[in-house]
């Protein structure tokens, strides 16, 4: 299969915080998604890897992707080497995206930090024809990034405000998660009534730079080519009190 989108996470739930608007919206239109989380987050306070592949899954029937693989990878020790770059190499061969997401490369946790390089170098190694790794080379288009614990300055801002229903719906599936705490689950960071809100700002903030309701902010690395300038669509253009009349006037 191949897709149109592939978005990688360090955690089960990472994709569905930065991105998870952005894959809805694009599952609607009719790409093909699909998400890749690098480990189980067995290391997670709450829930087990079982848990939380059980809870990924739920949350991508949400999100409406075509695939949502698991790779093991180790929980909290995430390495950029090279048994691990071979494995995102064959994801990324094996479903031969047009464009790969991964976290932004500054964040407060290493993993993030580490996934993001990872995908990065990945993307790159996958499109090279003798490296040793299963499957024909292909090198995605673009290599995009979203943003999680540290928000830099984005590219772009993706409109999401239609979608939010459906992004908090699939991060609710991730219950063990952003559960409230109670007999069984212990107080974290993303359980405290403070993270849900705290992003439901982020996401109200960046879509206020494109006048949107709600967005989600991507970063690209590389300079993007631009053909036609024409081409850009800008902010979205209010009706003149001209146009507002004849609107009214039957
Ligand atoms: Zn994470």
């Amino acid at each position: 299969m191949n897709l149109d989108i592939m978005a990688f996470g360090a955690h089960p739930d990472d994709v569905e915080i930065g991105l998870g608007g952005t894959v809805i919206k694009h599952t609607a239109n009719g790409y093909k998604c699909g998400i890749v989380d690098l480990t189980a987050g067995e290391t997670g306070t709450n829930g087990t890897a079982k848990i939380r592949r059980e809870e990924a899954l739920r949350a991508a029937e949400i999100m409406g992707v075509e695939v949502r693989e698991c790779l093991g990878l180790p929980d909290a020790r995430l390495q950029v080497n090279e048994e691990n770059l071979r494995a995102v190499i064959e994801i990324i061969r094996r479903y031969r995206p047009k464009v790969v997401v991964g976290s932004y490369h500054l964040d407060r946790h290493p993993d993030h930090l580490r996934a993001s390089q990872l995908v990065r170098e990945a993307a790159y190694l996958s499109g090279l024809w003798k490296y040793p790794a299963e499957d024909e080379a292909h090198r995605p288009s673009v290599v995009a990034q979203y943003f999680l614990g540290h928000v830099g300055e984005p590219t772009f801002v993706v409109d999401i405000s239609k979608h939010y229903e459906r992004k908090m719906g699939a991060l609710c599936a991730h219950e063990s998660q952003f559960g409230l705490p109670g007999d069984t689950q212990w107080d974290t960071l993303v359980n405290h009534p403070a993270f849900m809100s705290g992003l439901q700002s982020r996401d109200q903030y960046m879509g206020s730079k494109i006048q949107a309701a709600y967005g989600e902010g991507i970063y690209v690395q590389e300079i993007q080519p631009l053909e036609d300038l024409t081409s850009l669509k800008g902010r979205r253009r209010r009706k003149t009190p001209r146009e507002q009349n004849e609107r009214r006037e039957p």
